[in-house]
């Protein structure tokens, strides 16, 4: 047998999964939009639901547009196998369903996602299964609170909204010993960053919606792990407990932003790479989170576990909470917007907007400065993002009364 060359990521993005002559030359693979499979006999139906996995029973299970996501999503993963679902919430729910029930124990991290965050707190909580909230950003935390109940340890790395990181290797030293899975949300790094599994996690989860998609037009997510847990989450999580199954025009679309990922992780962590050191400089802002920056205060972390700094920055002014929402206001071209992860460059207020599922005082247990600023750094000239923000801060610290979202007046 000839030697395989193992391809890059830029490849595997591209590749795997399809070759068009498998599909009359078709250079995109098509969409299949059938709900159902038929079979030739009563017995081939009964092999499929013996788990013959080479046979397509019913979309809710998957189809072969998904199929080759999945084989793309996985490889990019470096896991055994992936499930791609309607939604981040959807495979996040989906995975936590599967995996827990009442009496068990999930230590999270204390910084979480807002809608995440409102599943653990208000749903799973209400169905007798124990939350612990700790800050993993001190792995010693985990070490003193692990216990027999506990079944698994969920973080994100960078944290969302504020930035911190989570030794994941570390985390996974203590997890692997023991029944407990160890479950990262990869959203902010993408798998071109930022590989879990291989630093020792069991599950990688995302919210595709974000730079995998990369256009803000589809909602979609994924998990990754063992063939055997991702296929108990299908059978399970996504066929009963949620059918949050992805359509396979979202598919599509998917498929073809994983082509240009790369290209844009590239440009979104060179843009925000000047942005955040504009802002570090600025007067006006108080404290600037971002992996890249010298005075990052896991900067070692950061180097060891992420190819590269990313798309994302946190900061906050020397203002008050209304000045907050008045320079935000005061921006012309970048866009007040959750999500992240699209060319537009998209900013928002945790506290108002993301977070606001927690209480005031929640917000503060949980490390989000209720004056916290949240930048997705977008595709756009660097100089021109630079310059919108210099315009705002400058118009809300000079007291002058600007127009607010005055449309694209900084492109003229
Ligand atoms: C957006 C997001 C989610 C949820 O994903 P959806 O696709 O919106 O359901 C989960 N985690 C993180 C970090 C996110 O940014």
């Amino acid at each position: 047998m000839k030697h395989r060359h193992h391809a890059h990521f830029a490849t595997a993005a591209i590749h795997t999964g399809y070759h068009p002559q498998d599909q009359q030359g078709a250079l995109t693979p098509p969409i299949h939009i059938s709900s159902t499979y038929a079979f030739e006999t009563v017995e081939q139906g009964a092999e499929a639901f013996q788990g013959d996995n080479d046979r397509f029973i019913y979309a809710r299970l998957g189809s072969p547009t998904q199929q080759i996501l999945e084989q793309r999503l996985a490889r990019l993963e470096q896991a055994e196998a992936a499930l791609a679902t309607a939604s981040g919430m959807g495979a996040i729910t989906a995975t936590l369903w599967s995996l827990v029930k009442p009496g068990d124990e999930i230590i999270a991290d204390l910084s979480l996602y807002g809608c995440t965050y409102s599943f653990l707190e208000h749903g799973l909580k209400s169905f007798g299964v124990k939350i612990t909230y700790l800050n993993l950003s001190d792995p010693n935390n985990l070490t003193q609170h692990i216990s027999d109940q506990t079944r698994l340890v969920y973080s994100e790395s960078p944290t969302n909204p504020n930035m911190r990181l989570v030794d994941i290797a570390a985390l996974a030293a203590i997890t692997g010993p023991l029944d407990c899975q160890l479950m990262i949300d990869n959203t902010y790094c993408t798998p071109y960053l930022q590989n879990p599994l291989a630093l020792g996690a069991d599950l990688v989860v995302h919210s595709a919606t974000k730079y995998l998609g990369g256009h803000g037009d589809l909602l979609a997510g994924f998990v990754a792990g063992r063939q055997e847990v991702i296929d108990h989450i299908r059978m399970f999580g996504l066929k009963d407990m949620t059918g949050a199954v992805i359509s396979g025009f979202d598919v599509s679309l998917l498929l073809r932003g994983l082509k240009t990922l790369h290209v844009r992780m590239e440009r979104h962590g060179e843009n925000a790479q000047q942005v955040a050191e504009y802002l570090a400089a600025s007067p006006h802002v108080k404290r600037t989170y971002y992996p890249g920056l010298a005075d990052f205060p896991q900067r070692q972390l950061a180097a060891l576990q992420m190819r590269q700094a990313g798309g994302m920055i946190a900061f906050e002014l020397n203002a008050t909470r209304e000045q907050a929402a008045a320079f935000v206001n005061r921006l012309q071209m970048i866009l007040c917007a959750v999500s992240l992860g699209d060319a537009e460059t998209l900013i928002q207020h945790p506290a108002s907007m993301t977070h606001s599922t927690y209480t005031e005082e929640a917000l503060l247990a949980h490390l989000i400065s209720p004056t916290l600023i949240r930048l997705s750094v977008g595709l756009e000239h660097v100089d021109d993002i630079i310059a919108d923000l210099d315009q705002a801060l400058e118009s809300v610290f000079s007291g002058a009364s600007g127009d607010s979202n005055n449309g694209l007046a900084i492109l003229a």
